[in-house]
């Protein structure tokens, strides 16, 4: 009787601390979806008909009055006729003029979107442009780059401080475009027009700076490689620039840092972190993904953000996440989260893309991870593993990991810290690490430079380590329940199973039994070992990221 009431207590402890099943939703349920939302987040049959080629982005940027003006040439392959395209450009920036082969067209603005009447025959399997001329006042970003926009910022010379940061709000919050992930462009050309003082970094290789007569200068910059909406960006200085040569893995990659010129003896030291980065995320998920393209690190007036071989810095040359250490385990203090979260991304983000915002796990929950990779390169394996321990302090488990598909939805915060544990938590039950390490080199092989749903990546991880990983996908990313471990020790047995789990749930488990290694497949049913000893203490690994019950209180 006693051992059973308080193993009710500790049951009912347990359970108040998880939100009971049903109301697993709730959070996600209770958002109200328009029809700007299906227009941005799905692909519309005004969308599916072409198949984007190539980006020439082409605008003045004036500091002055805040203004951008320009025009983005789009050209696409023809997939199957059809007579309106839909293109993103958000208020208050307006499109001026639409004109295929120098005839203009018909367009009308429903909110977010403009709807291009074609008045030439779209043949399929051809090839053809469409130049887009916009402009105006684009939004302000008040909170950088959680909330995107153009940052509008002075140097401490009082000289312009500009760049643009728009994950998640959209590319088309600045530049007309497909404001879809699931398509990119083949390559792009930016030129970024400014005034002569200053210099433009976007993405990609800087194929040559033209003088101008009214006192501007444009900077061209050529990404070889397919580049998603929200990695491209601009970045407005009178920047100081440095460089070096980093070997890799396939070859000499040039990495290009530009910074404030009041800066520049701080960077020179704190990005002596992005080689290091290089080697460790080398090591991990194989060769850098855009070396045609290079590496650079930008300052920028706002923390920071994965912007394609352009990752633009603003960390305060400090370790940690704004000088903090995320995970409270002091590894954290060790390197620059900027630096190493930001710039990993060029392999799960901008190497490997999410189709739908609603996996942005895929981003998130890797390079999450990817912090232990880098901590486990240098300071070993139990450094690695303290802090991914660590980072579980600021999981919530408030809502699935992942959103509402077609809907520009994203799921809960947790992707970063829950999502990296269980990558930390498969790796313990694939239990091989050159096995794990081959698994995510190997993804970043198979789907190099592609769009993906996160189903692809949760079938591949399985497949490669031979173990059915539905259950623990389904578990982690799309419910909100802790699975709780339940044991007790009777007649000369251990009895356990998995409870507040998904059905089905069969996640193998290591356990100690007094010290002694035992690997044990747990079902929602009882299972039972024997025993040599009653007298026996069990540990599940902490690497795993789940509770433990024991039944019997003890
Ligand atoms: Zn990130």
């Amino acid at each position: 009787m006693n051992r059973i009431s308080r193993a009710c207590i500790t049951l009912i402890t347990l359970l108040a601390l998880t939100l009971p099943a049903g109301a697993q939703y709730l959070a996600s349920e209770q958002i109200k979806f328009t029809r700007q939302d299906s227009l941005r987040g799905s692909i519309t049959p005004e969308r599916a008909w072409w198949d984007l080629t190539y980006y020439h982005l082409d605008i003045a940027v004036r500091p002055s009055d805040s203004t951008i003006y320009g025009s983005n040439t789009v050209t696409y392959r023809v997939v199957n006729s059809s007579g309106i395209m839909q293109i993103d450009l958000q208020p208050p920036l307006e499109l001026i003029k639409a004109e295929q082969n120098g005839k203009s067209l018909d367009f009308s603005r429903e909110g977010n979107v403009y709807w291009i009447s074609m008045s030439e025959k779209q043949e399929p399997g051809k090839i053809y442009s469409l130049v887009l001329n916009y402009g105006g006042k684009p939004k302000i970003s008040r909170r950088p780059p959680w909330e995107g926009g153009i940052t509008w910022k002075r140097d401490k010379n009082n000289l312009p401080f500009v760049a643009s940061s728009c994950q998640g709000d959209g590319a088309s919050l600045w530049w007309p475009c497909k404001d879809h992930m699931y398509d990119e462009p083949d390559s792009m050309l930016i030129s970024v027009n400014v005034p002569s003082n200053l210099m433009d970094v976007s993405n990609g290789r800087l194929r040559s700076v033209v003088k101008q007569k009214n006192n501007t200068t444009t900077y061209n910059w050529f990404v070889a490689n397919p580049i998603n909406n929200y990695g491209v960006n601009i970045n407005i200085a009178d920047y100081a620039h440095f460089s070096e040569v980093f070997n890799g893995e396939k070859g000499r990659l040039d990495c290009d840092y530009y910074v404030l010129k009041e800066n520049l003896d701080k960077a020179k030291i704190q990005f002596k972190q992005a080689p290091m980065m290089l080697s460790a995320f080398e090591y991990w998920f194989g060769p850098y993904p855009f070396y045609e393209d290079g590496y650079k690190l930008v300052e920028a007036p706002y923390l920071g953000m994965e912007h394609q071989s352009s990752v633009t810095y603003g960390n305060g040359y400090k370790n940690g996440y704004r000088g903090a250490d995320q995970s409270g385990s002091g590894w954290g203090d060790k390197f620059d989260f900027i630096i190493i979260h930001e710039s990993g991304h060029e392999w799960f983000a901008n190497s490997i893309t999410y189709e739908d915002v609603a996996d942005m796990w895929v981003h998130e929950s890797f390079i999450n991870y990817s912090e232990n990779l880098y901590v486990e390169y240098f300071y070993g394996k139990d450094a690695g593993t303290e802090y991914a321990l660590g980072t579980r302090r600021s999981i919530r488990n408030d809502m699935p990991v992942t959103g509402i598909y077609n809907l520009n939805n994203s799921g809960s915060g947790d992707m970063y810290p829950k999502g990296g544990n269980m990558l930390h938590t498969i790796r313990q039950i694939v239990d091989d690490d050159e096995k794990w390490r081959a698994i995510l080199r190997g993804l970043n092989r198979d789907f190099y430079h592609q769009v993906v749903k996160g189903s692809q990546i949760e079938e591949y991880m399985s497949e490669k380590a031979g173990i059915n990983l539905k259950p623990v996908f389904d578990q982690y990313l799309r419910d909100i329940r802790i699975p709780v471990f339940e044991y007790y020790i009777k007649d000369g047995k251990l009895t356990f199973r998995w409870n507040n789990c998904v059905q089905g749930f069969n996640m193998p488990l290591r356990i100690y039994v007094s010290g002694v290694r035992k690997d044990i497949v747990p079902t929602s049913r009882f299972s039972t070992i024997g025993l040599e000893t009653e007298d026996v203490v069990i540990k599940v690994d902490p690497n795993y990221y789940v509770g433990t019950l024991n039944m019997t209180g003890k």
